[in-house]
């Protein structure tokens, strides 16, 4: 296949186009490369343990790090963060005030890291019922946050509560159930978080009154 330089125009529209509704979830400009706490990381072969070195592989359209020993590229890729938004029967968003770093003390929709040997909806359901002790059945998708900073792309489940019971865990101090017109915008702990709480409000109610940016700060 013979592959035709885009064109200024068709460039920008790319760009444009590319940051989507996600594009909000992040202060970052895209095209930066990997983090540099990711980057430190990065230092010999996991294969052969030669030293890495920067530079654009003959197979590749960027630079990455890659082995001059064996060939070996380090790959770094962002990693997927499952979580849901529990709604009552009386139309609230269940949320959980994180008892752990970072942003401990603030509140945020239960999720977390996805395992490698589970399907998305049930890493959704096992880490909502982790957190909170709410069995949940996860629903439509509210959106999906890039956040390049921290590496991750959050995906956000309206979930329908099935079972089990509310009950403090090490993750959380509390929960707490919060109507369209309540949710703590300014003590919520992450951008994403905010982003998709939005969007579930507008979704539902889409007069209430809402922020237009993250009104909390983020620490991580
Ligand atoms: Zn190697």
């Amino acid at each position: 296949m013979v592959e035709r330089p885009l064109g200024d125009e068709e460039r920008r529209l790319a760009a444009a186009l590319g940051r989507g509704p996600d594009g909000r979830s992040t202060d970052l400009a895209s095209g930066l490369g990997a983090p540099r706490w990711i980057q430190r990381s990065l230092k010999f072969c996991a294969n052969c343990g030669t030293r890495l070195v920067e530079g654009i592989p003959p197979t590749e359209h960027r630079e990455r790090m890659a082995c001059p020993a064996c060939g070996y590229i380090a790959y770094v890729n962002p990693r997927l963060v499952v979580t849901t938004i529990p709604v009552t029967d009386a139309g609230e968003a269940l949320l959980l005030r994180r008892g752990i770093e970072p942003s401990r003390g603030k509140w945020a929709q239960p999720g977390g890291f996805m395992e490698i040997d589970e399907s998305v909806t049930e890493a959704a359901i096992r880490e909502t019922l982790e957190e909170t002790g709410i069995l949940v059945q996860p629903g439509r998708i509210v959106g999906l946050y890039a956040r390049l900073e921290a590496a991750v792309v959050v995906l956000v489940y309206e979930a329908r509560i099935v079972g089990g019971e509310a009950r403090r865990t090490p993750e959380a101090l509390e929960i707490q159930a919060f109507g369209v017109a309540d949710i703590p915008w300014a003590e919520l702990a992450f951008s994403t978080s905010f982003w998709a709480l939005r969007d579930w409000v507008l979704a539902r109610a889409p007069e209430t009154p809402v922020p237009d940016a993250f009104p909390g700060t983020e620490v991580w």
